[in-house]
């Protein structure tokens, strides 16, 4: 048994807490670990999950029951997410947008009608979702976006394109942003099947190769009154629901680490070269036990931030500090693995790369990594640097 919990953090979890991790693990081990290696390496989402996510519960955990959702706490929820992204971030991403990029802001900022209507369909998995903020100009910036909604006598235009939307080309569902009239950014639900509405699909990525990422393209897309949500205006609403699902980020990254530091200690207990295990030259400890100790350290930045989370305290630069800070970690962990497992560790035969890979884009998604040390940056400094 490969020591995972240095520090016994799961004696400061509750019994439920516990059991929500245990079983969101045993669903990695069973449904997501035995088939992914060969989604991604065909570059196809296994969609078959998605109904099975719907009965695990890792849709909208932390929306109210009453909407579907699982009534849970963001410790739960983040818990959740180290246990898929155990298996794949691919996987932990489809999750992070439906519950917190789709069904949250639906939840937020949704009329009463918008709630009932979508958010149980969603928590089940019926119905998929997607988020569109990202734009082909306009990544790290969204405040530039250009894509705009006019109001007419029947309702609403949308026009313009969003681009590396997670989730886009199967999506029912699709949480947009766009400027509205008065230049203010605002939140609309779009449905799959709108005229004018399509989502191509983004083909040739070495990363995430399992999610399923495309675009968002709207042909003077006509939106009823009824798909506006209401409370979503101003792009400080969009950063809301980002500040959600980074911090599900925070917790998953640590999930994908432990997945390569289990796999390079094991590893190091087999392989014999010079006659010894890799386990016992000092440079491969040096790794593993550097490795050990910043997933520790990893695991007690996630636990703080799920309590501030719950009490309702955690800032957007703590959420930050723990995305940038733990996908790094997880970053630097993949390679090093990758390392100690030498020529073996390139193959599909273990997960590492596929993990180092998918990592490449959850350090860059959600906001980059230096877009996170400019938030902190601003906080310490009073003075914001990203102009
Ligand atoms: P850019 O903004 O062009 O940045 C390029 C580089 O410049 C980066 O290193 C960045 O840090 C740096 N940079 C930019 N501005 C500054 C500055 N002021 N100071 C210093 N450095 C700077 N978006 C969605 O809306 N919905 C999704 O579901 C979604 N899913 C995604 C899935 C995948 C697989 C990927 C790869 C991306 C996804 N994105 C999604 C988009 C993602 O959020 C953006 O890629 C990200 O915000 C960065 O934008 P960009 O790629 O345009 O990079």
């Amino acid at each position: 048994m490969i020591q995972t919990d240095f520090f016994n953090i799961s004696d400061l979890l509750t019994e439920e807490q516990r059991l929500i991790q245990q079983a969101v693990r045993d669903f990695s081990d069973k449904e997501i670990k035995p088939i992914i290696e060969d989604f991604a390496q065909r570059a196809e989402f296994p969609l078959h999950l998605i109904p099975k996510f719907g009965e695990l519960g890792v849709f909208g955990p932390t929306i109210p029951v009453e909407y579907g959702g699982g009534g849970l706490d963001y410790t739960s929820y983040g818990l959740m997410c180290q246990e898929l992204e155990n298996g794949d971030s691919g996987m932990r991403s489809t999750v992070s947008v439906q519950s917190s990029l789709v069904m949250w802001p639906i939840y937020a900022f949704g009329s009463e009608e918008q709630k009932r209507r979508y958010l149980p369909k969603l928590a089940t998995g019926e119905w998929l979702g997607c988020f569109g903020l990202t734009e082909p100009d306009h990544g790290s910036n969204p405040g530039g976006m250009k894509t705009h909604i006019a109001k007419t006598e029947s309702g609403y235009v949308l026009n313009g394109s969003k681009m590396w939307i997670s989730n886009a080309p199967f999506a029912q569902v699709a949480v947009v942003w766009a400027r509205n009239e008065e230049s203010r950014v605002q939140g609309v639900i779009v449905e799959r099947g709108m005229d004018g509405f399509s989502t191509p699909e983004i083909h040739h990525k070495w990363s995430l190769r399992a999610s399923a990422t495309g675009e968002l393209v709207f042909d003077n897309v006509l939106i009823p009154e009824t798909h506006i949500l209401p409370g979503a205006v101003g792009l400080k609403a969009a950063l809301q629901c980002l500040d959600k699902a980074r911090y599900g980020i925070g917790w998953g990254a640590i999930g994908a680490a432990i997945d390569c530091y289990e796999t390079a200690v094991k590893y190091s207990a087999e392989r014999i070269q010079f006659d010894k295990p890799i386990g016992a030259f000092q440079l491969t400890q040096k790794k593993l036990a550097e490795m050990l100790t910043e997933i520790t350290k990893a695991q007690l930045l996630a636990l703080r931030l799920g309590q501030l989370m719950d009490a309702g305290k955690a800032t957007t630069v703590q959420i930050s500090m723990a995305k940038r800070n733990n996908v790094a970690m997880a970053l630097n962990i993949a390679r090093e693995a990758r390392q100690i497992l030498g020529a073996m560790g390139i193959t599909g035969e273990y997960s590492i790369m596929r993990h180092m890979m998918n990592l490449e884009s959850v350090i860059t998604y959600e906001g980059t990594h230096d877009i996170h040390l400019l938030i902190l940056g601003a906080e310490i400094t009073g003075i914001g640097a990203f102009k």
